[in-house]
This record gives structure tokens, C-alpha cells and sequence, in this order.
């Protein structure tokens, strides 16, 4: 069984963001970068895959040469080998989406893994992507996957419950929170991902079709007003809520 994961290097949950200076992007400057943490998921499931049926992973990941980070991450989890699609150049999802299909479509895989969405811009739009490119099933949002013969039954998560659905494999899946417990990298698989290949690959280049016109952080809110603690409050506030606020 042949199963890859995408993964994205995406700032830290911790990290401070700013806004770069042309007023588009992240400004990445100082910022630590970790796997994408719903591609943590996504790399435990092709674990757990090669482990119950045999086979191999890959990992692969779209972006310039920092990427490499977090590649070496799911190599010392326990991927066997990794591919950097290296590039800075500027896209969108689309871009991102074609040069990921463009070299998946190489390795003719069985299960193609991707978190549910990429922490940085959450766009959430490149794993049906890749699937449609490629004319695969796709199913999105997965807490549980279980694969029986060719039959591929995955729990979806859904507003207030959960949904199963069947397909059947090759398919693209997009990894949700809970799937599964993502494993720590052993101090022997963190020594071992060092001497793994990563593999660097030109990618096809893609003009975006979405451009980013501006970015800029929420106002942070103003501090509450008290109006008065009794009975007596009650007209002022009505007052405020009316011609302030304008709510009622
Ligand atoms: C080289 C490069 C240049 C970019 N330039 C710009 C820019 O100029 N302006 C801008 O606003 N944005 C830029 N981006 C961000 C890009 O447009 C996407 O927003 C970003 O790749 C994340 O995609 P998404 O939010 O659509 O991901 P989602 O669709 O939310 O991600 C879902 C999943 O797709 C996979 N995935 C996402 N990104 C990658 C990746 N790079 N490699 C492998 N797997 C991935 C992961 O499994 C992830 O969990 C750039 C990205 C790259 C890689």
C-alpha cells in the first residue's frame, strides 16, 4: 500500500503574528514554524496504514527551503521518505493544488492524507482540489478510518454528530482532530530522519487566479462600560444600547 501525506510548515499557535510590510502576508520574520497540526493527524493515519497493510509513506510538502523543518518532523515520526517541491514563488490554493497533484499523480498512491486545513491561511480548499485533479473520491473532516479489503469506511464530523461514509481506495482524505493520537518522534526516529531522503523537486509553475488584495488584524476590543450596578442604571443603559450601540 503506497500512502502519502501533504503537509504544511505553518507559524506556531504561540507565535505573535504581524502583518507583513506590503500589508498581504505574514511576515514570517522570527516566527517559529511547526508541522501544520492537523497534518499531525494526517501523518499518524499513514503510519498506522503502513503498519496494518504493509507498503510505504511519503511525505511531501510544497515551499521553500524552511519547509525542510517540518518535513524532518514527519520523517522522524516515522515516514520513510520525503519530497520538498521547492518553491517561494506567490499562489494560491489552485497553484498549490495543481503542483501537489502534478508530482502526487507520479507515485500512483492508495491513500493520499492532508489535514483539514492549513493553519496559517485557512483557505481549506486544497485536499478536494488534489482530489478533483486527479478524479479521486474525496472525503473530508475524518475522525475515524477503517479499511476493510478495498472498502474505505471514514466517521466525518459533522455540526453536532458524526456521518459515515464508504468509498473505496485510491482516495484523497482530509484528517480531522481526534483521528487519531499522533505519536511523539522517538530520539532513535529523530536520529533516524536525518540520514532519511528528502528529495527536492522543481515544481510546475502555476499563475494563482486569487489574489490577496490586503490583510490586516482584528481591532482588539474596547474595554466594557459600567453603567451602574442597581435599578437605577436601567434608563442610561437603554439609552446607550439605543443611540450608541444601536442594537434596540
Ligand atoms: C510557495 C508558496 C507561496 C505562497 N504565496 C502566497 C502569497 O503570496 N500570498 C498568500 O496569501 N498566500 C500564499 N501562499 C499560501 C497559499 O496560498 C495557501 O494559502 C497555503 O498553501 C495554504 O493553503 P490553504 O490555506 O488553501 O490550505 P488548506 O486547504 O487549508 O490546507 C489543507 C491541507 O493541505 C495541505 N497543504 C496546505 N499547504 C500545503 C503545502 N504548501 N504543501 C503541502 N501540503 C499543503 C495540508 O495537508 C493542509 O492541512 C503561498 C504558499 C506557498 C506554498
Amino acid at each position: 500500500m503506497k500512502c502519502i501525506v501533504c503537509v504544511n510548515h505553518v507559524p506556531d499557535t504561540e507565535a505573535k503574528i504581524k502583518v507583513g510590510a506590503d500589508g498581504k502576508y505574514i511576515d514570517k520574520a522570527g516566527i517559529n514554524h511547526i508541522l501544520n497540526p492537523y497534518d499531525e493527524f494526517a501523518t499518524e493515519a499513514i503510519l498506522q496504514l503502513k503498519e496494518k497493510n504493509g507498503g510505504e509513506t511519503l511525505a511531501i510538502t510544497l515551499g521553500g527551503d524552511s519547509h525542510k523543518e517540518t518535513l524532518r518532523k514527519a520523517l522522524a515520526m516515522g515516514v520513510d521518505k520525503a519530497i520538498l517541491l521547492k518553491d517561494d514563488s506567490v499562489r494560491d490554493s489552485l497553484s498549490v493544488a495543481k503542483a501537489l497533484a502534478e508530482e502526487l499523480k507520479k507515485h500512483t498512491p492508495d491513500f493520499i492524507l492532508f489535514g483539514k486545513q492549513s493553519i496559517d491561511y485557512y483557505n481549506e480548499q486544497i485536499p478536494g482540489m488534489v482530489a478533483e485533479i486527479l478524479g479521486l473520491p474525496s472525503v473530508t473532516a475524518v475522525v475515524k478510518l477503517t479499511v476493510e479489503d478495498k472498502k474505505v469506511i471514514c466517521h466525518r464530523e459533522i455540526e453536532g454528530g458524526q456521518e459515515i461514509v464508504e468509498t473505496t481506495y485510491p482516495v484523497v482524505i482530509s484528517a480531522h482532530k481526534g483521528l487519531n493520537e499522533p505519536r511523539y518522534p522517538s530520539l532513535k526516529g529523530i536520529m533516524a530522519s536525518k540520514t532519511k531522503p528528502i528529495t527536492e523537486i522543481q515544481p510546475i509553475a502555476v499563475a494563482p487566479v486569487v489574489e490577496t488584495i490586503t490583510m490586516f488584524k482584528a481591532q482588539s476590543k474596547q474595554a466594557g462600560k459600567i453603567v451602574g450596578t442597581d435599578a437605577a442604571a436601567v434608563p442610561e443603559l437603554v439609552r446607550l444600547l439605543h443611540e450608541e450601540a444601536k442594537v434596540i
